[in-house]
């Protein structure tokens, strides 16, 4: 049991290099108790925990994330995301109902899949499981601006991109991005997600 698990999961000093493991590796670092993995599309290291007892002799990395593939184009946010998310929104009485979609890369391009989801003022369910492909599920928080909520750190437990919208049918649309590895978060500069 412990030779299966130890094939799962690997750990590794920082600065010394592992193979990868299937359900990611650990990270012990100067500061910070790391996970990192790597999926076909990118690669990311998020922080668990911040030590205590800093440990000197360990060099200091930190979390991280970096694209394997094409940037997804910013243009797709502005002109398929964002309105699809602000439609959706318009359909409740008070402007306020929350949707999502997601991205998908297919290996040539990247792809727009509003997905069968169950939609209230205040949550967002999508039925079955992430389609093939997806790297990047975007929800929005209608006319409120964007933050992480207890809903969506109890929600997104996988390994993926996310994003929230907020401030939809104002001047003042915002987004917010966060690298996830099993209920771990990376928060990510939208230009570090989304190129142009
Ligand atoms: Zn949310």
């Amino acid at each position: 049991m412990v030779r299966l698990i130890s094939q799962l999961v690997g750990v590794r000093l920082a600065g010394a290099a592992a193979k990868p493991a299937p359900l990611g590796t650990y990270v012990l670092s100067r500061e910070w108790v790391l996970l990192e993995t790597e999926r076909e599309e990118f690669r990311a290291r998020v922080s668990v925990a911040q030590l205590k007892n800093p440990i000197p002799s360990l060099p200091s990395e930190g979390p991280s994330f970096e694209w394997k593939i094409p940037m997804p184009p910013r243009k797709l946010v502005r002109e398929e995301v964002t309105p699809i998310l602000g439609a959706v929104n318009s359909f409740g009485n008070r402007g306020q109902l929350e949707a999502m979609v997601n991205l998908l890369w297919d290996g040539y391009a990247w792809l727009l899949e509003l997905p069968e989801q169950f939609i209230t003022a205040g949550s967002v369910q999508s039925y079955g499981g992430l389609p093939e492909g997806a790297v990047i599920q975007i929800h929005s928080h209608g006319r409120m601006q964007p933050f992480w909520s207890t809903t969506d750190n109890a929600d997104e437990m996988g390994f993926l991109i996310y994003c929230v919208v907020g401030g939809l049918g104002t001047s003042n649309t915002k987004m917010l991005c966060r690298v996830g590895i099993n209920g771990f978060w990376h928060d990510l500069e939208e230009k570090h997600v989304f190129a142009g």
